[in-house]
């Protein structure tokens, strides 16, 4: 196969300057797959990084971590690909020898590789990415809903962390796509109550079968939550936005020896009810990228109760680009998940 020798891509160049270049296609190092992107889905974390870099990612950068394709090239030690394989890619690349991943806990590597931020991403019509982090993607799965892998992979993180129980019930504070992703995840499987907050109709729509709060549209958003759940706290709360009041409505939900699972980057240091903590038996979970979660991801993309293409509300041509960042910035009440598209798409 022939390919070209320059692409399109979208490299930060500075605050708020994302910028179409031509860089050279990569080539892929020895351990390492070059895809030919079909699909990448803009990501919350795409539209911080370019607007306050908070990673300290060094610029100019290829941006993009989300993403799905057809395999173009392989590395002298690849073996288990071939060109024109249909993949998804994870982005955390974790080193393997670090004292966290000895300890299995690779997604918390200290010295880890993230596409689109110490290595260039998936905004481009070519990446290139460790080959044990590639899937093939399941027979009747589209290449859009294949570049959501990773976003999947945290959602189930996020719910296991809570180790919700049969019968429990499940608050999730956020109605962006990962809230809705965690929504439906929870809701998967097992009959249980589930709650989802946020404040736009649009996206509240698409909770089912959860129950939906808009909180501006109640009086008193945790007696909504009791009164949606029999008068009860919940048995687990997953933060899926980050603020100050989220959090202390997700606390303030929890009943008796309840969870509270803290998905989101939450913002400035708010204070918590460590007595409410103390005297209910509270506990407090991080959840942050997923403990090699990549095959039980894999699994939920061809789930079709998930309804996963659904979350996937636009896919534009890549030329397109910056509407598609516009919707995934501004648009809460017409978009999820904003994919961009290369050539063909099936
Ligand atoms: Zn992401
Ligand atoms: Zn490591």
């Amino acid at each position: 196969m022939t390919f070209p020798t320059t692409m399109q891509a979208l490299q930060l160049q500075g605050s708020n300057r994302l910028v179409e270049v031509q860089v050279p296609v990569p080539r892929p190092p020895s351990d390492q797959v070059l895809v030919r992107t079909v699909s990448t889905t803009v990501c919350t974390s795409d539209l911080n990084d370019i607007a306050h870099n908070p990673f300290g990612i060094v610029l100019p950068r290829v941006m993009g971590h989300e993403g799905a394709g057809v395999v173009a090239a392989l590395g002298e030690s690849v073996s288990q690909f071939q060109v024109g394989d249909r993949v998804a890619a994870h982005p955390v690349i974790p080193c393997r020898g670090c004292e966290n991943c000895q300890r299995g806990l690779g997604h918390l590597c200290s010295n880890l590789g993230h596409l689109g931020l110490d290595r260039d991403g998936t905004f481009a019509e070519f990446f290139c990415i460790r080959a044990d982090r590639v899937r093939r993607i399941p027979p009747g799965v589209e290449f859009a809903v294949a570049s959501l892998l990773e976003p999947v992979a945290v959602c189930v993180e996020a719910v296991q962390r809570g180790r919700i129980q049969p019968g429990e019930t499940v608050l999730v504070v956020g109605d962006g796509p990962f809230g809705l992703l965690i929504a439906r995840l929870a809701s998967r499987g097992e009959p249980r109550t589930v709650i989802v907050i946020g404040r736009h109709d649009f996206r509240l729509h698409q909770v089912l079968p959860a129950i939906a709060i808009h909180e501006r549209r109640v009086p008193d958003v945790q007696r909504a939550v009791r009164e949606a759940n029999n008068g009860r706290g919940v048995d687990v709360a997953i933060l899926a936005a980050g603020s100050p009041v989220a959090l202390e409505l997700g606390l303030a939900s929890l009943r008796a020896r309840g969870r509270l699972v803290v998905f989101s980057a939450v913002q400035g240091t708010p204070s918590v009810d460590w007595f409410r903590l103390h005297t209910q038996e509270l506990e407090i979970l991080g959840a942050c990228n997923d403990e090699d979660l990549i095959d039980a991801a894999l699994e939920r993309l061809a789930d079709p109760e998930l309804r996963l293409s659904s979350l996937v509300t636009h896919r534009l041509p890549f030329a397109e680009w910056p509407r598609a960042f516009e919707l995934a910035r501004h648009g809460k009440d017409e978009a999820l998940k904003v994919a961009l598209m290369f050539g063909e798409q099936a």
